[in-house]
């Protein structure tokens, strides 16, 4: 069987944990696995596989639709991710025969076990609880396929905006020191030489409530991963962040000694404590600022997210927001990403309006873009481009294990 993944721009890190979930589950069969650079890739039993967020909901049903056109019912989709995961009943309306909904696990690999044995399952939402991390590895054995690894899953926070809490609970859950090395080494072995580190708050690697951050936790991770062989090992960078109140002198001094950073990226969303409440950070501003002084002042640049147009965000809010951007800037040479806000499904925000921008804020990100002092200002979530690849891609995976 052919498993055929459709890929966005921004899903490019979901693709090895899924293929190391069918990876464990399929054995002793092989399954082809492959990245499609079109539809025209696509063929009667193969299991097309899409893990979207919300911005692409559009590009991915009309892709579902002109292969329901061409193939019918012979189709065979799973959809996974944030926006199927959110709302599972439109997906499964677009003409996907199932949908995953938070994390790929054995609900999934049944359905292809099925169809590997020849069975259509019926079709409908997968559900599976909360897996423990190192059930799967981050990557699949036998492919070179890597991304950044997500080292926690998980957030006991609960901002307004986000879908991590509902996508995968409010226990922050850990890989392992011992199954991250081994999966660092595995990679080394296959000539990936750069790691860098997802979690919702990578400062709370190892902690025990997901708030108070373990120092010694996060020291023998990066004791692991410069033991793996990597060269290059990033934490607290791009496509991960920290959260302001776990910035401390002795982390920093850790990722100082034994990563490669020379940045750090933070969250703070927003100028004003009134917003800050109101979107439940958990932290305040003076907090933020604390975080970048402290940041800076060990010798790494600031990266600091910001989002304009929360639900409920006045004119005052923004001044402050304007204001705060323009200090980070200025005295400890941050470097600021805006956003815009929308509205994403599954969060305490969905289905709000952003709050209109004034006419002073608009002007004053122009000005900022102009001037380059911000990096820009984004919508909050990813844009709506499929990647076609020249070529369809495809990777042999290994037997694994076979449990699930
Ligand atoms: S924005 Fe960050 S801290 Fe807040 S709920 Fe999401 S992952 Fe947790």
């Amino acid at each position: 069987m052919r498993v055929v993944m459709r890929s966005t721009r921004f899903d490019r890190c979901s693709w090895p944990a899924v293929l190391a979930v069918l990876e464990q589950g399929l054995v002793p069969r092989r399954v082809q696995a492959g990245f499609a650079s079109s539809l025209d890739d696509v063929r009667i039993g193969d299991l097309v596989l899409y893990s979207f967020a919300s911005s692409m909901a559009e590009t991915v049903r009309s892709e579902i639709e002109a292969l329901r056109t061409r193939l019918g019912d012979a189709l065979l989709s799973i959809a996974g991710g944030p926006h199927p995961s959110a709302d599972p009943d439109g997906v499964l309306a677009m003409g996907f025969r199932w949908v995953c909904v938070g994390e790929a696990g054995p609900s999934f690999v049944a359905v292809a076990r099925s169809l590997l044995d020849g069975t259509v399952p019926a079709p409908g939402a997968l559900h599976d609880p909360p897996q423990e991390l190192d059930r799967y590895p981050a990557w699949p054995t036998h492919t070179e396929l890597f991304a950044p690894v997500e080292i926690s899953r998980g957030c006991p926070h609960a901002c307004a905006y986000c879908q991590t809490p509902s996508l995968f609970g409010r226990r922050m859950r850990h890989r392992s020191v011992e199954a991250l090395e081994s999966t660092l080494r595995r990679g080394v072995e296959a000539g990936h030489r750069y790691t860098r580190f997802v979690s919702p708050n990578a400062f709370a690697y190892g902690s025990s409530d997901g708030r108070t951050p373990d120092i010694a936790a996060v020291r023998r991770l990066l004791e692991a991963a410069r033991r793996s062989g990597m060269s290059g090992v990033f934490l607290g960078t791009f496509p991960s962040e920290v959260r302001p109140e776990s910035v401390s002198d002795e982390l920093l001094c850790l990722v100082r000694d034994l990563c490669d950073n020379r940045s750090i990226a933070v969250g703070l969303q927003s100028g004003s404590d009134r917003v800050l409440r109101a979107i439940r950070r958990g932290h305040t501003a003076g907090q933020g600022r604390e975080a970048i002084a402290r940041i800076a002042s060990r010798g790494f640049e600031p990266r600091v997210d910001f989002i304009f147009g929360l639900p409920g965000e006045t004119d005052g809010d923004r001044a402050a927001t304007r204001e705060m951007v323009e200090r980070l800037a200025s005295e400890y040479g941050a470097r600021v990403h805006l956003h815009r806000f929308v509205a994403l499904p599954g969060t305490l925000f969905a289905g709000q309006p952003p709050a209109p921008l004034d006419s002073v804020t608009e002007k004053w990100i122009a000005d900022q873009v102009g001037l380059g002092r911000v990096a820009g200002v984004k919508r909050r979530a990813p844009s709506t481009r499929i990647v076609r690849s020249s070529n369809w891609r495809e990777m042999r995976l290994a037997p694994g294990p076979g449990r699930d």
